[in-house]
């Protein structure tokens, strides 16, 4: 169920049975000349329309948070940067509204690369507060899986731009992008050096996305999500470790 769809008395309601809330959480970016600025908020809100066809009985899907972190991509036109702080800040205050609310478990399913070490913060302060948090970075977590259909990923690379096109291909044109591979080493920074590393503001084999490919990604990833969910409600119900 979609919490925006809710009345407070329904909410009242399904609170009685569902303890669990999934946030999604975005960013607004430059993705290359091929995708739009949106994907990283696409991709999580079509995840979540997939999980909630499935599993919308157990989980209340929360509204998005679709503004993020992106230091590295700051440089280019269409990225709107929230900072690290300000952000972890904000979506540690929504997970702890939602416990106050009564969830005991939260999802932070996220879309974005940059927004990583701010949701680690925020993740392990939601656990302090005695929530059961399962944080998803779905291009890290299943990137194993992702290589045997895509095997040049990257942002806005081969596996986000199938992502978007599955969803609807006028969101993306990839004969509008080629192959970017990285040429410089990713571990040194200095003033917009997301510039240098992100030519053309995307990296990866997006020429050769499909929508074909996206609808795979999103079926194999959907399980491992749900499979995922699972081990969480294990943790909560069996008290598991
Ligand atoms: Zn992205």
């Amino acid at each position: 169920m979609y919490m925006m769809d809710l009345t407070a008395a329904k909410y009242k309601e399904i609170k009685k049975s569902v303890d669990t809330v999934l946030l999604p959480i975005g960013m607004i970016e430059m993705h290359g000349h091929h995708c739009s600025l949106g994907t990283d908020v696409w991709i999580p809100r079509e995840f979540v329309r997939r999980l909630d066809a499935k599993i919308g009985d157990r989980v209340m899907m929360a509204p998005e948070v679709a503004y993020g972190h992106s230091w590295s991509l700051a440089p280019f036109e269409g990225t709107i940067d929230i900072s690290a702080e300000a952000f972890s800040h904000y979506v540690f205050e929504i997970g702890k509204e939602f416990h106050r609310n009564g969830f005991e478990q939260i999802v932070l399913f996220n879309g974005h690369g940059g927004n990583i070490p701010s949701l680690a913060i925020v993740t392990e302060k939601l656990a302090d507060l005695g929530m059961n948090v399962l944080t998803i970075n779905w291009w890290v977590d299943y990137r194993e899986q992702i290589l045997e259909i895509t095997k040049g990923p990257g942002h806005g690379g081969e596996d986000e731009t199938s992502l978007i096109l599955a969803i609807d291909e006028k969101l993306a044109d990839p004969t509008l992008a080629g192959n970017n591979q990285i040429k410089m080493n990713p571990k040194i920074k200095f003033e917009k050096s997301g510039l240098k590393l992100f030519k053309d503001g995307y990296l990866g084999n997006a020429g050769a996305a499909t929508a074909e490919k996206g609808e795979r990604l999103y079926e194999m990833m959907l399980e491992l999500v749900i499979s995922d969910l699972e081990d969480l409600w294990r943790v909560a119900y069996e008290s598991l470790y």
